[in-house]
């Protein structure tokens, strides 16, 4: 993919960028590795200040940085602010909290004295995806360069001004140069960061081929690697849910984004008592929803971010109705206007073996699944190949403990929308993932663990 700027609600391209050589590479890693030799033993307390100036410079140009990532991939802007705001909350708690997550922790031994210590690796690479532009950089950036690292970026090629501006607000906030930078380099290059010796660790949020294909690169290396991939998370209403609070926030959680988030609610697994009355409830809301230029407040809907995710959503829903899928609302690329727009879909009837019931629907699309009890609403959301999040909705104490104990998954929420919280671990099992960011378990990923024992 070119790295460019184009108008997912127009189509038109508006500004191109050269991809940096592999001398430009080289510079960038020789300039990494040399902050590093002095970043690394920094205080926290001026690394805290520094932190705490990017959340500054992010609130006060909130609307600036919202109106790029609604101009690059296409999300409503009252969603792109929020994200700037929660991008200033990650870097302000870890700059409040790393020092006590990163502090000694003594452990009585034969020795006089042992502890463990937790220091700095050296050069993390990100690979990071277009869908959160702002705070898919900065839950890595905030823990990883409070723990003594530094960072490298290579964003999706499809938001190059957000990457750019991203590094900026590191330089701005004082940040010693270099140790944090933006690479604007395709997916064909990454591995040739991931091979210098330099770098020491990578992360990546993004699809299965793309995680796979970085991890098999660092995992040849023995390099450690963090991947937060796909989801089809489950999202399951029993008869003691409050019924119209779970549909009102079902509309949200399906269809935050533009539908284009690796958390969203994907299947709605319903029970067979309150199926009817919640479907209707939720075609109905599906109908008021305004699509149109994400730019414009009061649009709910704006265009998925490229053509190729279009163009992948319209033939995994086309495909499903020929295999006989029924569309109560939606299930048609809206042929009428420019731009990469996909109507809010609702799927019932959905064949087993359709790409509806088994793939990840990257878009506004909900697919509905009737079920008899608790037991088939588990295994049904356990049947799938990724385990990211999952939501009930139930206000039995006994199913609650159940959907906790036997939903595989790397978070559960009750009577709530799964979101992510800096405060909170996230991260999934089994196709989405290993490995957790965010909390205090996000910035020990990138940490040596460090044995200290002196007798
Ligand atoms: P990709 O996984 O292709 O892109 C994510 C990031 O990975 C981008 O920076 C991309 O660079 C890079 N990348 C792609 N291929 C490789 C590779 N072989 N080695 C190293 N880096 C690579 O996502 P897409 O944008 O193509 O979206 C496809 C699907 O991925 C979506 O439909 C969705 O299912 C899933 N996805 C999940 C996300 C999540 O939040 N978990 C986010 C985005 C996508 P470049 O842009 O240059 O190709």
């Amino acid at each position: 993919m070119a790295i460019a700027t184009t108008n997912p609600t127009t189509g038109e391209t508006l500004k191109t960028f050269t991809p940096a050589t592999a001398a430009e590479i080289e510079q960038a890693i020789d300039r990494a590795a040399e902050a590093y030799g002095h970043y690394r033993h920094s205080e926290f307390s001026w690394r805290s200040q520094l932190m705490n100036r990017a959340a500054d410079i992010l609130d006060t140009n909130k609307k600036q940085y919202a109106q790029l990532m609604t101009l690059e991939m296409g999300k409503p802007i009252k969603s792109a602010i929020a994200e700037v705001e929660k991008c200033a909350w990650v870097c302000r708690y870890y700059a409040e909290h790393a020092e006590q997550f990163l502090a000694d922790e003594v452990i009585e031994t034969d020795a006089s004295k042992s502890y463990v210590s937790y220091q700095p690796l050296g050069i993390v690479l990100a690979v990071m995806p277009w869908n959160f532009p702002f705070w898919q950089v900065f839950r890595f950036a905030a823990p990883t360069l409070m723990a003594g690292n530094v960072g490298l970026l290579k964003h999706a090629s499809n938001v190059p001004q957000c990457a750019l501006a991203i590094a900026e607000v590191f330089n701005e906030a004082g940040f010693p140069e270099a140790v944090f930078q933006t690479l604007l380099i395709g997916a064909s290059q990454v591995a040739e960061v991931i091979e210098d010796d330099r770098v020491m660790a990578a992360t990546l949020t993004g699809s299965e081929h793309a995680g796979a294909s970085l991890a098999a690169n660092a995992g040849k290396l023995i390099k450690k690697t963090l991947l937060e991939l796909g989801g089809s998370d489950p999202y399951i209403v029993m008869p003691s849910a409050k019924l119209d609070d779970a549909v009102d926030v079902a509309v949200t959680a399906r269809l935050l984004n533009n539908g284009q988030s690796c958390i969203a609610a994907k299947r709605f697994i319903l029970d067979q008592e309150i199926a009817k009355n919640f479907t209707n409830k939720l075609l109905a809301k599906f109908k008021d929803l305004k699509i149109g230029d994400p730019m414009n407040e009061n649009t709910n809907i704006g265009p998925l971010a490229t053509p190729q995710i279009l163009d992948d959503l319209d033939k995994q829903v086309s495909i499903s109705i020929n295999k006989g899928a029924k569309a109560l609302i939606g299930g048609e690329k809206m042929g009428d206007r420019p731009g990469n727009f996909y109507p809010p879909t609702i799927l019932t009837d959905i064949p087993f073996g359709s790409p509806a019931y088994g793939e990840e629907l990257f878009g506004p699309v909900a697919t509905v699944f009737v079920v008899e009890n608790m037991h088939e609403a588990i295994a049904l959301a356990n049947s799938s190949e990724f385990g990211l999040g999952a939501s009930a909705w139930t206000n039995d104490p006994i199913e609650q403990k159940h959907f906790i104990q036997d939903l595989q998954a790397g978070t559960v929420f009750i009577n709530g929308m799964v979101k992510s919280d800096p405060r909170l671990p996230f991260g999934g099992i089994k196709k989405s993932g290993y490995g957790r960011e965010l909390g205090k378990h996000g910035i020990h990923e990138f940490v040596n663990i460090k044995t200290v024992w002196l007798k």
